[in-house]
Order: C-alpha cells, then structure tokens, then sequence
C-alpha cells in the first residue's frame, strides 16, 4: 500500500502535465507583437484632444493640476489672439506638462476638466530612462491633427471662437 500510493500520485501528476502540453492551447500572448485589448476603462497614458477642425481642446485652465493629488501637472497659460490662435476662447495652454513618475493614473483629472480636453487613453507603453524623460511635454501628449483640420496656431476669423467651453450635448456625459 505504500509503495502504490505515490506512483498513483506520480502517474496523476505527469498524466496532468501531459494534458496541458497536448491538450491545451498555449495562453502566453506574443508581446509586442500581438496584444491584448485593454478594458473599456482602462486608464492609459493621457492625450490631449483637439476639435475636428484642429483646434486645441485645452484652454489652460489648470482645473486639471489643481484637482491632481500627485501633483502631476504642470500648466502655463497664454493669450490666444485671432491672428494666432490655438484654442476656443481666450487663453490656452503654452506649457503642459505631466510627471508620469508621479501619476497614479486616477483619472481626477480628467474629470476636472472643463472641455474634456485631457482623456487618459489605452496606451500603457510607458518607458524611460531617466527622470527628465519621466515629464511629458504638450508635443507629446497632443492627438496628432485629425483629417481635414488643421494645426495650431491657426488663423481664425474674428468673434468666432469666443467661447471657451463648448456647448455639450449632453451636461451628465
Ligand atoms: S491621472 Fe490622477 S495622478 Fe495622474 S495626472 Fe491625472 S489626476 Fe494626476
Ligand atoms: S486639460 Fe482641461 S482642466 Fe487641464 S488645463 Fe486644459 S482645459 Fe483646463
């Protein structure tokens, strides 16, 4: 009895061992090559977002920073002018910049956000060297410029672009 109890054992365990090299399909994932989609709310790596036309969803507010519990964010904002305009309304960010050493990705500052200009996104491809290359500048966290816009600054016509926060459609969004 107590020699057949550990080769029953041992039989048990190979015959499982077996059965996951010839029976099951292999779940390592080829990275980077192939990847996993992220869950819908999943919080990524931010972007800054711009309007269809181009234009520059963030308006230098702050509202962003000051609601950051990392201190996070940096903000510095201009004067927008129709000659040179990068924003709706008055002023829009000149200096933006996100500590990603620092960020917890709570997604607070998205929610502060008054034009929905600073969205965290699906990228989770963060890597760097140093802590310089930690601090991520506007250039690049900024959308690239969608079809058929174009690139701050722009010159826009004057008494158009006089609001800062657009209308939304839906204020619970
Ligand atoms: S996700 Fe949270 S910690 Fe990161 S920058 Fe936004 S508010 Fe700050
Ligand atoms: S990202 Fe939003 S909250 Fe932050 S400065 Fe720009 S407009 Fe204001």
């Amino acid at each position: 009895m107590r020699v057949v109890e550990p080769v029953v054992e041992l039989a048990r365990g190979l015959a499982t061992t077996l059965r996951m090299i010839f029976g099951e399909k292999p779940v390592t994932v080829q990275y980077p090559e192939e990847k996993r989609p992220v869950r819908p709310r999943f919080r990524g790596r931010h972007v800054l977002k711009r309007y269809d036309n181009g234009l520059e969803k963030c308006i230098g507010c702050a509202l962003c920073a000051a609601a950051c519990p990392a201190d996070a964010i940096f903000v510095e904002a201009s004067e927008n002018t129709d000659e040179a305009r990068y924003s709706p309304g008055d002023r829009y960010a000149s200096t933006y910049e996100i500590n990603m050493l620092r960020c917890i990705f709570c997604g607070f500052c998205e929610d502060a956000c008054p034009t929905e200009a600073i969205v965290l996104g699906d990228n989770y491809e963060l890597s760097f060297t140093s802590r310089r290359e930690a601090i991520y500048p506007k250039e690049m966290l900024i959308e690239p410029v969608p079809p058929g816009g174009q690139p701050t600054p722009q010159k826009t016509p004057p008494g158009v672009f006089t609001r800062s926060v657009p209308e939304m459609k839906d204020s619970q969004d």
